[in-house]
């Protein structure tokens, strides 16, 4: 006996043959290929980023200095020397409606972990690759908040070096991404130097492009390191 029945996700009739099983998703949809549109699109509504400036600042921290661990841990950390950072998260986070762990310190270096499937979901949604920082390649982020997430990106792991702005990192292709988006963005050039014996990767700016990138940062963000803005404040 075959029955007609509609498709969840494109309202096309289909026939179900009567072995289908329902409750596992069979029978619910035309195709196969139905049925994966279907979940993607209730997964990106369920885990979607609510974009703002204080949130893309952090997605900064988080990428330069933090870890994701995917399935079955579900966490999220980030390490800091600076307890500035530390205390800037947890506003962010409170400000947000977000978990807020208790930081603790281990060698040197404040931590924060929050273990939150929701949360890690959403930076996988972004493209943050987990358990293994390095290969976070092109994250999806919203342009009007880029500048806000290389703010985060530069206290994390930038550095003011003679004069000039300078990002440093593990991986070649992450530098290569930022460089290309500010290209796109503001028409800004850079080059990447390698710093052989340590295994990372510099990008540096010149001078006047620097300026710019440096006012363009602090005018346009809430949060901060205070001791790189005095740097290059003064
Ligand atoms: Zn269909």
């Amino acid at each position: 006996m075959n029955c007609i029945f509609y498709c969840k996700q494109c309202d096309k009739e289909f026939q179900r043959k009567k072995y289908d099983v329902i409750n596992r998703g069979a029978g619910k949809f035309c195709s196969r290929s139905c049925q994966a549109t279907y979940k993607n699109i209730k997964y990106e509504k369920q885990y979607k980023l609510n974009w703002n400036s204080d949130i893309a600042y952090l997605l900064g921290l988080i990428y330069a200095d933090g870890n994701v661990m995917g399935k079955p841990y579900w966490q999220v950390s980030l390490y800091s020397k600076d307890k500035e950072i530390i205390d800037n998260t947890l506003d962010i986070l409170h400000k947000n409606s977000l978990p807020k762990p208790k930081p603790y310190h281990r060698r040197g270096s404040y931590c924060l972990s929050v273990g939150s499937r929701r949360i890690c979901r959403a930076l996988i949604y972004t493209g943050i690759v987990p358990n293994k920082c390095k290969s976070m390649i092109k994250l999806k982020i919203p342009n009007e908040y880029f500048v806000n997430f290389l703010l985060g990106f530069f206290d994390g792991d930038g550095c003011w070096d003679k004069k000039s702005f300078c990002l440093s990192n593990g991986s070649l292709e992450v530098l290569k991404w930022v460089l290309k988006t500010l290209k796109k963005l503001w028409n800004i050039n850079g080059r990447i130097i390698n710093k052989g014996s340590c295994g990372t990767y510099r990008l540096y700016f010149r001078l006047k492009d620097s300026y710019n990138i440096a006012k363009w940062l602090y005018s346009n963000n809430r949060y901060c390191l205070t001791r790189k803005k005095d740097l290059i404040m003064t």
